[in-house]
């Protein structure tokens, strides 16, 4: 870290700033140029409010030369993290795809998703049984009964599940769940994010709506700080101006994420795309840029699904993109 100080900054305030970062461990660089003075910090800045040094007095300008999250960063962490679920490895190679409902429905529903998706190669059942609605009118998920269904249909398949959490309080009833989501609404929630970094689960987090990549590698931080190291990153689309997608999916963030962090990196085309035709290419695009998996979402009537049926594929749809899937897959392992 860098701080600039003010042409005019008063020498003994300057002393007392370069004795407090002496007195908090860090050595210090210091360069006196004829356009401005210069204090480089020596040492792990990463618990250094930028704020508390901009408001001082003598500070012109406050600049970080590495990245505040540590343990997501790959120059820390040169190997790509695989993250072993069930037996089921996701990360550094090991391609992965989740799929099932946007949420739970009833017994019938997510047993035979989970049937016909696992017998088209899908290693992860998804569903949601605690759903972020915009409106508080819409289907909320059946909370408690909708995760008993869920292990129901792990049970009747032995395929690991992928839930999403909204409320720390919910936690006690996530213990047989396999991967817990943290949706693209609660990426910030941070009080949710250090009690799920004091278990010892793999979280998938989700890119917020309008949340930078840092932002996202914070959250992720935030998790890996509290000794929970097994996280999965999904892009899932973000808001910008264009209105004929429901979100629009960053393709860079693939290539871009893989470079600044050692995590595995998923897709989430459906909520992207927001309609169903699209769910195909954005699949192959995200296989072509580098993903560790995809994560799909499959109904077996989306015509009467409660939640998100225009982007959800029939079991059928699924079987023909797999099959594209693993070519895709199998062509871009080969070209590496
Ligand atoms: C979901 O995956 O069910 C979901 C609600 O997605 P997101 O948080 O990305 O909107
Ligand atoms: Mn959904």
């Amino acid at each position: 870290m860098i701080i600039i100080l003010k042409r005019n900054a008063n020498p003994q305030k300057v002393e007392a700033l370069k004795e407090d970062l002496t007195r908090r461990g860090f050595g210090l660089h210091l360069s006196d140029g004829t356009e401005a003075s210069l204090i480089g910090l020596i040492g792990d800045t990463s618990s250094i409010q930028e704020d508390w040094l901009r408001a001082l007095d003598v500070v012109e300008d406050v600049r970080r030369i590495r990245e505040p999250y540590k343990k997501a960063n790959r120059s820390m962490h040169p190997e790509n993290t695989v993250i072993d679920i069930c037996g089921q490895k996701i990360g550094g190679g090991n391609f992965q795809v989740i799929a099932g409902p946007c949420s739970i429905e009833t017994e019938e529903q997510i047993t035979e998703v989970a049937r016909d998706v696992k017998r088209f190669g899908a290693r992860f059942l998804r569903g949601g049984a605690f759903k972020p609605r915009t409106s508080p009118y819409a289907f909320q998920g059946l909370h408690e009964q909708g995760l008993d269904l869920l292990l129901r249909a792990k049970r009747a398949t032995g395929l690991p599940v992928v839930t999403e959490i909204m409320s720390t309080e919910h936690l006690p009833l996530f213990d047989e769940v396999d991967v817990i989501q943290v949706g693209a609404r609660n990426m910030q929630n941070f009080e949710l994010l250090k009690e799920l970094g004091k278990i010892d689960k793999p979280v998938l987090l989700k890119r917020g709506l309008a949340n930078t990549l840092d932002e996202l590698l914070m959250s992720a931080e935030y998790i890996m700080a509290g000794g929970n190291e097994k996280v999965i990153l999904c892009e899932r689309g973000i808001r910008t101006f264009e209105t004929s997608t429901r979100n629009t999916l960053d393709i860079s963030a693939v290539p871009m994420l893989k470079q600044k962090t050692h995590l595995p990196v998923i897709i989430d085309p459906s909520h992207a795309a927001g309609i169903r035709f699209m769910v195909e290419p954005l699949s192959l695009a995200a296989i072509a840029a580098g993903a560790d998996g995809l994560m799909i979402e499959v109904h077996n009537n989306p015509e009467k699904a409660l939640c998100d049926g225009a982007q959800s594929l029939t079991p059928q749809m699924f079987d023909t993109l797999m099959r594209k899937i693993s070519r895709s897959v199998e062509f871009f392992q080969s070209l590496s």
